[in-house]
């Protein structure tokens, strides 16, 4: 077995840079050590958090909005094995596309774990302890990353669990304790939340989504506080205890000696994720890994041994899967010579609650330490016939552009389907488009894109049309 290029870890970053590679004429192979191809994206993180984001957003809306609408139903009731089923299914089926994408494109897949016996020969492990030796011109890391759990919350994946438990639970908690208000925690925590769960966040930092702009915060804050959930900001998870049936959290105030317990059914860890290279054999080559465990590239997105890339959730940066996808490619172009570009400013941030948030380019606060002028121009949903219309009001577009120049350097959005509409800010943004540039585009009417117009109308004069 001898290839052009061998890939270990069939995520986003890995598949999509395989199907590139073997566009671009790379005899390439795959190796995955999981029955499943998609890694943490298609099989615990992305399409099941989707899926039941998505079931339980219209329980919710039936329960809370279907009235007001003028649909009466009787005897309304959530079937979490069905649900759970349903997520299952999509992501059997998405899973099932990677292989055939594999196949489609003369791409091995060789299931097992994949490690490095030196620069050119990598060993695959399967299951039944039997080995395989694959020579290859070059690799690519793209082995993603695990949740990151503290010895002191005892994770016991029972009681103590982290999303990838957590998009098994077939029986509705009635009570759930989520450490950690970034995405993770907060899209999880919202599922549990419409069903009816008293689900309590527990967060170090003095507001949630603490990377995104301050005043996307406040408004999902705002929103999810309606939702039902309930926020400890500035404290700590100190230990989590369970028994069979139970969990205990130890909360502790930030900077204060003020402690108390939370009990509940479940503890969700959402602290973070953590690069994941166990038994890669990276020193058997040689490679280091930064004081964060993450593989250390150049530029280029190779590794410190020529012919050795590494991508994604492995490496720095934004731990997202269209970040992968697009250095999968980005890796697999500058292989054969091309000279692609990644800007990595213009990777959306999206958090799929109700509303979503999604975001692009600099926050307020990252000009403001810059020392870059800008304007804010923001328009609220409510102020929208279309947001009226499904009674999707909550939420605002702000448009960050900069003082003298008018370029759009940051957009924030919370609000209905915000996840679909950063699309066109991120386009604008890749051509360096002015906010008076994305006033003046014709938005169709009604359409929740219009709030973006109406900002962009707000930061280029002041000028908003309809608040
Ligand atoms: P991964 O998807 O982690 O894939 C790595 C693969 O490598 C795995 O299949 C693993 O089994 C395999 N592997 C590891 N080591 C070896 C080895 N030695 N040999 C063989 N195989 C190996 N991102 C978004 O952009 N949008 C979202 O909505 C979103 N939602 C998420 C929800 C949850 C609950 C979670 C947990 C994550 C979510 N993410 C989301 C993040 C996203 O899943 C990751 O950023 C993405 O999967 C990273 O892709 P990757 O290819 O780097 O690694």
């Amino acid at each position: 077995m001898k290839y052009d290029l061998t890939i270990i870890g069939s995520g986003p970053g890995g598949y999509v840079a395989a199907i590139r590679a073997s566009q671009l004429g790379l005899k390439t192979a795959i190796i995955e050590r999981y029955a499943t191809l998609g890694g943490t994206c298609l099989n615990v993180g992305c399409i099941p958090s989707k899926a039941l984001l998505d079931s339980s957003e219209h329980y919710h809306n039936a329960a809370e909005k279907f009235t007001a609408h003028g649909i009466q139903l009787k005897d309304l009731k959530v079937d979490m094995p069905q649900m759970i089923k349903r997520k299952d299914e999509v992501v059997e089926q998405t899973c099932n596309g990677i292989a055939f994408l594999m196949k489609k494109n003369k791409i091995d897949v060789h299931h097992g774990h994949g490690s490095f016996k030196d620069k050119n020969t990598i060993i695959v492990t399967k299951d039944d302890g039997t080995t395989e030796e694959i020579s290859t011109d070059k690799t690519i890391i793209a082995t993603g990353s695990k949740p990151i759990v503290p010895a002191a919350f005892n994770y016991d994946k029972k009681r103590v669990i982290t999303s990838t438990e957590a998009l098994n639970i077939d029986k509705i908690p009635k009570r759930m304790v989520v450490i950690g208000g970034g995405v993770i925690g907060l899209e999880l925590g919202s599922v549990f939340a419409r069903l009816g769960t008293e689900v309590e966040v527990v967060e170090y930092a003095d507001r949630i989504i603490a990377t995104m702009d301050k005043d996307c915060s406040k408004e999902l804050m705002r929103s999810l506080k309606k939702t039902g959930l309930k926020f400890h900001l500035k404290h700590a998870v100190t230990e989590v205890k369970a028994t069979s049936r139970s969990v205990t959290v130890n909360v502790q105030k930030r900077d204060s000696e003020e402690t108390f317990e939370i009990k509940a059914d479940y503890c969700l860890v959402a602290i973070g994720r953590r690069a994941y290279t166990d038994k890669l054999g990276l020193e058997n080559v040689g490679i280091a890994t930064d004081d964060r465990g993450r593989v250390e590239v150049n530029a280029h997105l190779e590794t410190a041994v020529p012919g050795i890339y590494a991508i994604g959730d492995v490496i720095k940066g934004a731990m997202l899967a269209h970040k992968a996808e697009e250095e999968g490619t980005f890796v697999a172009e500058t292989i054969v010579g091309q000279k692609p570009h990644i800007d990595y400013n213009l990777i959306p941030g999206v958090v799929y609650t109700w509303p979503e948030v999604a975001a692009v380019g600099k926050t307020e606060d990252e000009l403001k330490e810059a020392g870059i002028p800008f304007k804010a121009g923001k328009f609220p949903f409510k102020a929208l016939g279309r947001a009226r219309a499904s009674m999707d009001t909550e939420g605002m577009v702000k448009v960050l552009a900069h003082q003298e120049t008018d370029e759009i350097l940051g957009v924030h959005m919370v609000g209905p389907r915000t996840a679909d509409m950063i699309a066109e800010a991120v386009a604008l943004m890749e051509f360096r488009a002015s906010a008076e540039d994305a006033s003046r585009m014709s938005h169709a009417h009604p359409t929740y894109t219009e709030a973006f117009k109406e900002a962009a109308l707000a930061a280029t004069a002041d000028r908003a049309l309809h608040i």
